[in-house]
């Protein structure tokens, strides 16, 4: 059987692989110089590659079902054991799990050298003008298949795998092209949205906390055009990072898809931020009045040093109203009770996020409603997705190459399957 992989990212070269091992003849259309340039970039140049928690709950998407089926089917354990096959072993650093060598060029190397030795065909510079499916009559080789028309030439293969990404960090290939070739055989593209990105805020003290990185928890809410009350939609503890504009960091990046969504939807949106998630309200409270008798001649600006950066306690101060220059000894319960709300429930609205050029991921892609459970499309028997194109996307962590690799090895079984 032929099959054509167009797009030589981290998904289209594991289908490939699996396809040639298992006797497929496969030709590899990329549109870039080179095969997985943005395999390079990933967990910075380190290349999460998956991780030890691989609870559905880290993958977000149109049809869980489906995203069930593929993850259900092609586990982590055995996108593990093909990686290893070809000569990648994995290092576990709390979970997280990344290339032995920590090096995002060994997992590339891997492939490329896989796909060589197999030789599969590999057309790189080459654009894909159209994608036409044809029966019999239609083409030269009487069989049912697809006509792939290229800056190459032209080409019949029985199965086409479209593995052409997103349109996220467009320097690495990835430039939206796949969702125009997945409109044109007839399917519905969820509109993209950035994920695992940044946010801004609308409050002008950002400025000065910039540059904190701290643990916290994020916990985020929408109020839908034309409500009163805000309804919770979802809660992250991690890494917060306070930016000259907003907020970032691991806790925020996986929560940036609900709060982009939200705003695109006509929503406002705000964070609340708690700086002690480990520590209860009333615990927090003992605290703050524990500093105030401990350094009662303390100017307020300076009661949160050792606890929290410096400048950070100055904002919390600034929020409560509290003078910096105020004696800890003049501070009363109100102001405890302020300090208190700062902390624990430190409120900030959300205006923007970072676009497809800081963003890590898509949201949104060919909608899962369209394709089976084996990834092939419900509209053109013998045509698959997979990888980041699909509407899915996952938390940072290492959850979207495990989807890359998951659902190019669950379309290639598929295919495999149906030849033997
Ligand atoms: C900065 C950054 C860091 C990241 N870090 C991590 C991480 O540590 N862990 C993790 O799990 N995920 C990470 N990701 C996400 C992860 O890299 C992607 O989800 C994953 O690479 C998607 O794989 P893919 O094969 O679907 O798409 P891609 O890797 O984007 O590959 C698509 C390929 O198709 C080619 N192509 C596109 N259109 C065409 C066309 N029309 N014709 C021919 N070729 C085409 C492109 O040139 C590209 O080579 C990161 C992403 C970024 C941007």
């Amino acid at each position: 059987m032929k099959v054509a992989v167009i797009g030589g990212g981290a998904s289209g070269m594991v289908a490939a692989i699996r396809l040639s091992q298992g006797g497929c003849e496969v030709s590899i259309f990329e549109h870039m110089p080179r095969m997985g340039k943005k395999i390079l970039v990933t967990g910075s140049g380190k290349c999460n590659i998956s991780n030890t928690d691989m609870d559905l709950k880290h993958f977000h998407g149109g049809s869980e079902q489906v995203i069930n089926a593929v993850l259900g089917s092609c586990t982590p354990e055995k996108t593990k054991s093909f990686f290893e096959n070809l000569g990648l072993y994995y290092k576990d650093r709390n979970g997280y799990l990344y290339p032995y060598s920590e090096q995002a060029s060994a997992v590339v190397d891997v492939l490329r050298f896989a796909i060589r030795d197999l030789g599969i065909e590999v057309y790189t510079d080459t654009d894909i003008r159209s994608i036409i499916k044809c029966d019999a009559s239609e083409n030269l080789e009487n069989r049912e298949g697809f006509m792939i028309e290229t800056s190459g030439g032209r080409f019949y293969f029985d199965r086409v795998i479209v593995s052409c990404g997103s349109n996220v960090s467009r320097n690495t290939g990835s430039d939206g092209s796949g969702y125009a070739i997945a409109k044109s055989l007839g399917h519905t593209v969820i509109r993209p949205l950035p994920a695992l990105t940044f946010l801004t805020c609308e409050e002008d003290f950002y400025p000065s906390i910039a540059g904190i990185r701290t643990k916290a928890s994020v916990t985020l809410f929408e109020k839908k055009r034309n409500e009163n009350a805000y309804e919770l939609l979802s809660t992250e503890e991690g890494e917060l990072q306070l930016t000259k504009t907003g907020i970032s960091g691991i806790a925020v990046f996986n929560l940036s898809y609900l709060a982009i969504k939200s705003l695109e939807g006509g929503c406002t949106v705000k964070a609340v931020i708690d700086f002690l998630p480990k520590v209860s309200d009333e615990e927090t409270r003992e605290l703050i009045q524990n500093r105030i008798q401990a350094q009662p001649d303390r100017d307020a600006e300076e009661m949160f040093i050792g606890l929290f950066a410096k400048s950070l306690g100055i904002c919390i101060c600034k929020r409560c109203g509290i003078e910096l220059r105020t004696k800890c000894r003049d501070l009363d319960g109100g102001d405890v009770d302020r300090l208190l709300n700062r902390i624990k429930h430190f409120e900030t609205y959300i205006k923007g996020y970072g676009d497809f050029e800081h963003a890590q991921v898509a949201q949104g892609g060919v909608s899962l409603d369209e394709v089976t459970n084996n990834l092939e499309s419900r509209l053109a028997g013998g045509l698959y997705f997979t990888g980041e194109i699909l509407d899915v996307n996952g938390d940072c962590g290492g959850y979207n190459l495990q989807w890359a690799a998951s659902s190019a090895m669950c379309a290639a079984e598929h295919i495999l399957g149906e030849e033997s």
